[in-house]
């Protein structure tokens, strides 16, 4: 028995790094289709988005959605994606405006939202949930020299920047992919840009080592959806804009998902075939389940860690 244990532990240690160093891995070089997915894209007015394409494609995958809102006194740029493309999104930007950019908002801690804050300049300002700020401390790329690149300016629960037209609020709302999400909604234009709390249709990515539940994360965007209510579009973590109903059916996927898995761990099935038993993509249509197998193994390891035995 105690073998079996210490072999689970092995081989879960080893999925979690594989996840930490798909995050934290800098783009080497910039490949061609990485290049090609990285586009920027009019959301509303004075609001872009730069694509990042889908990060289960590393040859075509510069990171996650960056947001660029062009203020009166210069540009917020919201997620950095991966080292090593800070030149590609400055490139962007200059497409659409000659205003410098003045700030950058981190939704959270992976290295594919944050990994080039230092191509901005380290007087820039950085803002982050303060959970994520914590976070991002632990992380290689921000050691050192680095550390200029951390946020300085961090919330607990909401923060609001700018005013009128330009003005930004900052929310909380609890655990879910990290424990340090932030949702960022552009009032004036009613856009929200959620991160990776909304990143595909798919399980989400369940980053424990960062303080993730999935067994919090429907409550999670519950709070959202009950809170911001004056948005008509989302700039979500890993795939095309959406809108905010289709944010309301991912909250009733996560219930769904995280109740059969549940059941199957009382039924006492395995992990494998927990995975192999649970299927929404009938009930939700256009959701893929790829990403069942690591978020089942999260959400059974916070089920043993909650009632060990
Ligand atoms: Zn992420």
């Amino acid at each position: 028995m105690k073998r079996l244990t210490i072999l689970v532990a092995v081989v879960a240690a080893g999925v979690h790094s594989i996840a930490a160093s798909a995050y934290q891995q800098p783009a080497q070089g910039l490949p061609p289709a990485a290049r090609a997915a990285t586009q920027i894209e009019k959301v509303k007015d004075n609001l872009y988005m730069i694509t990042g394409a889908d990060p289960t494609d590393r040859n075509s995958f510069s990171g996650g959605n960056t947001g660029v809102f062009i203020t009166n006194n210069g540009v917020v740029v919201v997620d950095t994606k991966l080292a090593g493309w800070g030149q590609v999104i400055l490139d962007k930007i200059k497409t659409v405006t000659n205003k410098p950019v003045t700030t950058i908002i981190n939704t959270h801690t992976h290295g594919d939202h944050t990994g080039s804050n230092e191509a901005f300049g380290g007087t820039i300002e950085i803002i982050a949930q303060e959970n994520t700020k914590a976070n991002m401390e632990k992380m290689d790329a921000f050691k050192g020299d680095k550390a200029r690149f951390l946020p300085k300016k961090t919330f607990k629960d909401k923060m609001s920047i700018g005013s009128g037209k330009d003005r930004i609020d900052l929310y909380y709302f609890g655990r879910g992919h990290t424990n340090g999400d932030a949702w960022v909604v552009y009032t004036a234009l009613r856009v929200m840009q959620t991160g990776d709390m909304f990143a595909w249709k798919d399980a989400p990515t369940l980053d424990r080592n960062n303080g993730g539940s999935g067994l919090e994360y429907a409550q999670t965007v519950g709070k959202v959806l009950a809170t911001v209510k004056d948005v008509d579009t989302l700039i979500v973590g890993h795939s095309p804009l959406r809108k905010p109903a289709e944010l309301q059916e991912y909250q009733r996927f996560m219930t769904d998902f995280v109740n059969a898995v549940r059941a199957a761990n009382k039924a006492g099935k395995s992990v494998d075939e927990a995975t192999a038993s649970i299927n929404l993509s009938a009930k939700y249509p256009g959701y893929k389940n790829e990403r069942y197998k690591a978020a089942i193994q999260v959400i059974y390891d916070e089920l043993k860690a909650a009632s060990p035995n």
